[in-house]
């Protein structure tokens, strides 16, 4: 199935993170926690089967206004553990580090998503001890052409190895994962990354969910890989991980 191909960003990222959604409360986000998320609009990737679409897209018709976010949390916060900060893609927004100081200042434990394509800014929130989780998809195997086709653009692969090893040499939690669409890819393209990321804490295959809405409208047709496909995956490849598994 051929994918849009787009140069990356296709607006200007603002300063300010533009919240566009906020759930209140989370037992599945967070491992092992009650969180909150979080999450900001617009993303560089075009993944033809994310179903954020509403959030991918560019600035807002709708923001949440950050001071009541912080009131709710604020009210909260004795039953809260964390908040997760997901998207979109976070990283895009080079104010992000002030509100993470916010939420790390109430007392509270914050998860980063990230599709790994901002090593600099991952860099400062990890040196600064921003985040105390971080998910990181690995979309493809880190060749151009099929990371390409998973994410919709052209992606600088340099900047996900970077991400990559950051994560690999922090003593942050983290987790890898791939969600693992039929037509993308395939049992090889699977071992391929696991080779590639070998030695990482955490790794995850995420199901394809299979939506009305995916950015590209075709992926609402494909069918996700049967469970044991993932399984027997999971089983041949969790020698190169601390913990894998799948998910969904
Ligand atoms: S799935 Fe892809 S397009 Fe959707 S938010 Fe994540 S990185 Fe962006």
């Amino acid at each position: 199935m051929g994918v849009l191909l787009e140069e990356v960003v296709t607006f200007p990222p603002p300063l300010e993170p533009v919240w566009g959604g906020f759930q209140k409360l989370s037992l599945l986000d967070y491992p092992a926690k009650v969180a909150s998320v979080l999450f900001v609009r617009g993303c560089n990737f075009r993944c033809p089967f994310c179903y954020n679409t509403e959030l991918v897209g560019g600035p807002p018709e709708k923001e949440l206004p950050w001071k009541e976010i912080l009131g709710y949390l604020k009210k909260r916060k004795e039953w809260l553990d964390g908040v997760v900060i997901t998207g979109g893609e976070p990283t895009l927004y080079s104010g992000l580090p002030g509100y993470l100081r916010e939420l790390k200042g109430m007392g509270l434990s914050v998860k980063l998503d990230t599709n790994g394509s901002n090593p600099d800014m991952l860099g400062e929130l990890l040196r600064e001890g921003l985040v105390d989780y971080v998910a990181m998809d690995v979309k493809a195997p880190l060749r151009e052409e099929a990371y390409a086709r998973a994410a919709g653009v052209k992606v600088r692969l340099e900047d996900v190895r970077r991400s990559l090893s950051l994560l690999l040499s922090s003593g942050v939690e983290y987790e890898l994962r791939t969600t693992v669409v039929p037509t993308l890819l395939g049992e090889k393209d699977l071992l391929e990354i696991a080779e590639e990321i070998r030695g990482a804490r955490r790794y995850y295959l995420q199901q394809f969910r299979r939506t009305s809405t995916h950015v590209d409208e075709r992926f609402s047709q494909i069918h996700p890989y049967p469970r044991e496909f993932l399984e027997e995956v999971a089983r041949r490849i969790s020698g190169c991980f601390g913990k894998c598994g799948v998910r969904g």
